[in-house]
């Protein structure tokens, strides 16, 4: 089986922003991973120590590293007014440009919308890329996001894996249309056929995207607080949809923090030097806590067939 010309493209520029030391940490290394085994689902949960994210936000840090330029800050650069912060919005190409001047932007087509994918440089996987919508749009589901999702996933081949996380389900900025994508496995893929309502996460999996957009638009449209993760795994001509019901007043466990895709996707994710001690001890009881402090209130996701 060959590789596709768009995961080779991805993969060369992930080599290409490791060369020129784009990429926080050791990305060619191993990574200390500790996994749980799960009988109920045949799922491996794993606990990866990832201590390079710890700096991700310092802007110091990154200028020294390379990564960043603070010059940018002189420059008029695109601002969300929603921004408590007055940040800049750091998924505009606009702001990347002039102040992440070594991450390469590859310019994607998919599910009708332009996308520009870089190379995460705090990644927490192989070939960890950002995919932002070229326009400034909220991050807000719509059937051209899943279809995205689903043309990314066959255009590499299946290699990638594609997530969206929902506003107030772990995107980390509410307006800025974003994916992301790795050719890491998800724990979750090995869960076994049928087990969906055995995930310790409220799951269903589809293998069709109109039965998925269904889903989705279903449990959003029975509360404004309802949200999701996805994830677009399988083989590249068989791909399937996994569905998180999530709720944006349970964004956060009170042992890991916020919950995004790849934590419900069985990737729990340690990188607080002072936390080394709960990544040495964290054990399946501890994922199945995490997991319930995000499930949406019982009631509300078995109303909606999950
Ligand atoms: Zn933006």
């Amino acid at each position: 089986m060959g590789t596709s010309p768009l995961a080779a493209r991805l993969e060369a520029v992930w080599q290409q922003q490791i060369d020129d030391g784009y990429l926080l940490g050791d990305p060619r290394g191993p990574v200390e991973t500790r996994t749980a085994a799960d009988p109920d689902t045949g799922v491996a949960f794993r606990f990866r120590w990832l201590p390079h994210r710890a700096v991700r936000g310092v802007a110091a840090v990154l200028a020294e590293h390379g990564i960043y330029d603070p010059g940018c800050e002189d420059q008029d650069l695109p601002v969300d007014r929603r921004d408590p912060a007055g940040r800049p919005c750091f998924l505009c190409a606009g702001m990347i440009r002039p102040c992440f001047p070594k991450e390469v932007l590859v310019p994607l087509q998919a599910g009708g919308r332009d996308w520009l994918a870089g190379a995460n440089f705090a990644w927490l996987g192989r070939n960890h890329f950002t995919v932002a919508s070229a326009a400034h749009e909220d991050q807000r589901y719509d059937p051209g996001v899943l279809a995205a999702m689903l043309d990314l996933h066959r255009d590499t081949g299946g290699a990638f894996r594609v997530v969206y996380n929902g506003a107030g389900a772990g995107s980390s900025i509410p307006w800025h249309l974003h994916l992301q994508m790795t050719t890491d496995p998800f724990p979750v893929e090995a869960l076994a056929p049928g087990a969906d309502a055995r995930y310790p996460l409220p799951l269903r999996r589809f293998f069709d995207a109109g039965e998925a957009d269904a889903a989705v638009g279903a449990w959003h449209g029975r509360d404004p607080s309802h949200r999701v993760n996805l994830m677009v795994a399988g083989p590249g001509g068989a791909p399937v949809i996994h569905l998180f019901y999530r709720d944006s007043r349970r964004p956060a466990s009170a042992e890991l923090g916020a919950m995004a895709s790849f934590e419900a996707c069985g990737d729990m994710v340690f990188d607080d030097p002072a936390r080394r001690e709960a990544f040495e001890q964290a054990d399946l009881a501890m994922v199945r806590r995490a997991l319930a402090d995000i499930t949406p209130r019982l009631g509300d996701a078995a109303a909606a067939g999950a």
